[in-house]
């Protein structure tokens, strides 16, 4: 096997606009505003400042009619303004807003968890957007499965694959082939399992639709980009995927320096490697070779570690195939990288996306990021938010706080900041922090307690997925919060 060497997954075009994606075209970059869509000249301006960032395709939410209506509005300014942005329209419950939209924009993103197929809705809209020259995404959350799916396969991959695959089925049996598929999670560990069973049954049923990545509520900071380094890198090293978007709760533009870069560390790579590790595509069959606790390093291997160093330009394929050939199936094992780059925030995107993958994969034991440029205190503080990433070893608060959007009830950005200085010393614990009711609960699934938007200023608290105290005035809720995770038993005070 040539090491050096990359080859992305085949893929038909798809336009969107005056974009293309798949095919031989480069991965495309995409984000999303926050912006109410109803507020043409908010949303225009947001998505102007996130083309001019890099940005080419920007999806907007249309939760209802006026909304959708208003999508033309904005689609019309934008061009006036002499933007080709191509414009994406998110729709979630409301499959009559999906038409609407179709009629403004460039791509319709629909949920099958929550799209009606039984009334011939899908086969009217694929008709539709074919007329139109529109492209479709079907978009799968972890998290809003439909009930039937649910019952029959849990919230796992394997449901978010059955999901995705009906969809895609009634698309190939009408010949639309100007189809996206997306499989997102804030579990990084379901993502990537997700995305690679997704990629087996497409292969199995001969469909080449291009692929959207993304981790979801991956949160802000240094800690929300290097959780999607490492589900985005994981996959993009496979060769899959072809779009991507890297979801912060911050300005939609500071999501694109970071998605760039994962593009440009994976897009110079040319060729052919292979996939060396099928029988850990699920959760389920999740299993590390040794047991050892993870350590992480800065300047010397663990004792009884094996130290592997990558040096070639394909870094995951290179440790991956030097773990699995070593004789003893469970020596643990140290990866171990070298970055000269001068920011921080540059090194631990790049060694999230070359060697998370590692330890997602249940591969890797121990991680070492060679950054004589940083001291050695910001480098652990890295590596421990890489080895949380990849669900390895948790030593801080996880936030699963979503990226925030034109449903959202309050400013996340701030609320999350105000959360995180209360609880950040809380290891063990995932606080989800959602915009919105309507997709919040669902999409925090893995959530010890969720703080979500309900209405204008009001706030429902959430332990696990039931619901503890609804409606309470926000300026009330983060007292609330901390006291039922007191109450919980799961407080502990932090140290002086
Ligand atoms: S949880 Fe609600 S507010 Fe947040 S991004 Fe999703 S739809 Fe928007």
């Amino acid at each position: 096997m040539d090491l050096t060497t990359f080859q992305r997954r085949p893929s038909v075009e798809v336009r969107i606009g005056e974009v293309r994606i798949g095919g031989e075209h480069p991965i495309a970059v995409q984000s999303m505003t926050n912006t109410d869509t109803n507020d043409t000249a908010a949303s225009v301006a947001q998505i102007e400042r996130i083309d001019r960032a890099g940005c080419p395709i920007v999806r907007l939410t249309a939760q209802g009619r006026r909304e959708g209506e208003n999508l033309k509005n904005i689609v019309a300014a934008l061009r006036a303004d002499g933007y080709q942005t191509a414009v994406v329209a998110d729709i979630h419950f409301v499959p009559e807003v999906a038409s609407i939209a179709a009629e403004a924009v460039d791509k319709v993103r629909i949920n099958p968890g929550n799209y009606r197929t039984s009334n011939g809705e899908l086969e009217a809209l694929i008709e539709q957007c074919r007329e139109r020259g529109v492209a479709l995404r079907i978009g799968v959350n972890h998290g809003s499965l439909s009930k039937r799916i649910f019952d029959r396969y849990g919230d796992t991959p394997e449901g978010m694959v059955a999901s995705a695959m009906e969809f895609l089925d009634v698309c190939h049996a009408r010949q639309f082939d100007q189809v996206v598929v997306s499989m997102k999670s804030s579990n990084t560990r379901v993502m990537v399992a997700a995305y690679r069973l997704l990629v087996e049954a497409m292969e199995h049923a001969g469909y080449h639709y291009p692929i959207h990545l993304g981790v979801t509520e991956a949160g802000n900071g240094l800690e929300g980009r290097i959780k999607s380094a490492v589900g985005i890198g994981a996959l993009l090293a496979d060769g899959i995927g072809d779009t991507i978007r890297v979801s912060l709760t911050e300005a939609p533009e500071n999501e694109i320096p970071t998605a760039r870069l994962l593009v440009d560390h994976f897009g110079h790579r040319a060729g052919h490697f292979e996939v060396l590790h099928p029988e850990r595509y699920s959760p389920t069959t999740y299993r590390r070779r040794s047991k050892i606790q993870i350590p992480v390093t800065h300047d010397e291997p663990h004792e009884g570690f094996r130290l592997l160093e990558a040096l070639s330009e394909n870094p995951t394929a290179e440790l991956r195939a030097a773990i699995l050939n070593l004789e003893q199936a469970d020596e643990p094992v140290m990866v171990k990288r070298r970055y000269e780059d001068s920011s921080l925030e540059v090194v631990a995107v790049k060694a999230a996306a070359d060697l998370g993958p590692l330890l997602l994969d249940g591969l890797a034991d121990g991680v070492w990021i060679d950054a004589p440029q940083h001291d050695a205190e910001a480098i652990r503080e890295v590596e421990l938010m890489l080895l949380q990433a990849a669900r390895l070893r948790f030593s801080h608060t996880e936030y699963i706080a979503c990226p925030s959007c034109g449903r959202t009830l309050y400013d996340i950005e701030k609320t999350l900041a105000e959360i995180r200085a209360k609880t950040s010393h809380l290891s063990n614990l995932r606080i989800g922090v959602m915009g919105c009711i309507v997709n919040g609960p669902g999409e925090m699934a893995d959530a010890d307690y969720g703080y979500v938007g309900a209405a204008p200023g009001r706030i429902t608290l959430y332990k696990g997925r039931e619901v503890i105290e609804r409606n309470i005035p926000q300026e009330e809720a983060l007292d609330h919060l901390i006291a039922l995770i007191k109450a919980n038993g799961d407080w502990k005070e932090e140290r002086a």
